[in-house]
């Protein structure tokens, strides 16, 4: 395998990284970048180990958006659909393997690997209640997966209606700007596009525009020739129980959502193209003045937290 280049392209999460904390910017995608190399400097491989951590909530969701994964790939492949019990064994084993990598740091051989959760990492405490809690939210997520008519029309499916799978993809604007997306679930149904995007977290009104990027997508690659035939629903599966198909809301994209989101992209993309710039002149990335941030940033061990006082220059005050 040839030699991987460091590039970028927009994505809300990189832009999001880039606004909380410049320096946690620069040591996420640049500080880190071939610290997998037992030859890179001490520095290096600690920011790739930290930028591997997750934490209990964003670990949760993974667990999920893997089985779920899994159990639509070995359904497309072999036509055999596992069931709800063993999507949910698969799941809580997930939990124990990770849980035990964590604990026994398996992952100081190999970050990429291996789960390692902060709450281990900085020792905080986590009372059995949330923990249980945490199981629920698997069981209860891939339950929700199961019960909703939506399972039942991906099993109907035939192998040209799909489209995407938890890919990761770039696309260009027409202004050259790059974006990336990966849509977690994509497929033709009924004359229409459908993207799917699971959530484990709470239901949030914002979606809207990170969704749309991927209706902007599928334009791009000719999936749907008119904004209207495309169908965007953010899937709440936690929240199925108690709303119902109120979890699972249909999403309307038109031209100027993305009209909307392409201005957005454009006015962003600056900031990242500077911090690409200055790659490898670490003095341009300051450090936050929000110690909240730093309160749950994953590489605390090896920075000393925020700065807290404003310098000039970076408001007009
Ligand atoms: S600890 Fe705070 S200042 Fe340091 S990288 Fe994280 S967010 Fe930024």
């Amino acid at each position: 395998m040839g030699k991987i280049e460091l590039t970028y392209a927009w994505s809300e999460s990189r832009v999001r990284c880039l606004r909380e904390c410049a320096w946690k910017y620069y040591l996420t995608y640049f500080c880190a970048w071939e610290g997998w190399l037992t030859s890179a400097p001490q520095e290096k491989r600690r920011a790739y180990t930290l930028k591997q951590m997750t934490n209990l909530p964003m670990w949760v969701g993974s667990i999920v958006h893997n089985i779920i994964e899994d159990v639509i790939t070995t359904g497309r492949q072999t036509g055999k659909w596992k069931t709800l019990e063993q999507a949910q064994h698969d799941g809580v084993q997930a939990l124990r393997k990770g849980w035990k990598q964590s604990t026994d740091k398996r992952w100081q051989g190999s970050p990429k690997k291996n789960i390692n959760l902060a709450e281990h990492f900085y020792q905080e405490e986590v009372d059995k209640d949330r923990l249980g809690s945490f199981k629920q939210k698997v069981l209860v997520s891939l339950k929700a997966f199961y019960e909703m008519p939506l399972f039942k029309v991906l099993q109907s499916l035939k192998k040209d209606d799909w489209l995407t799978l938890e890919d990761f993809q770039k696309f260009q604007l027409n202004t050259g700007e790059e974006v990336a997306v990966k849509i977690d679930c994509g497929f033709r149904y009924n004359g229409k596009v459908y993207l799917l995007d699971w959530k484990t977290g709470r239901v949030s009104d914002s979606v809207i525009d990170q969704l749309t990027t991927y209706s902007m997508y599928a334009m791009k690659q000719g999936w749907a020739k008119k904004p209207e035939d495309i169908i965007i629903i953010p899937i709440y599966l936690a929240a199925y129980a108690e709303l119902g198909e109120r979890a699972t809301p249909h999403l309307d994209v038109t031209i100027q959502h993305m009209k909307r989101q392409a201005g957005i992209i454009r006015s962003e993309y600056p900031l990242l193209t500077k911090a690409f710039e200055n790659k490898d002149n670490p003095s341009y990335f300051v450090k936050t003045d929000n110690e909240h941030a730093c309160t749950r940033c994953f590489f605390r061990d090896m920075c000393p937290g925020a700065k807290t006082e404003v310098q000039e220059g970076e408001t007009p005050f």
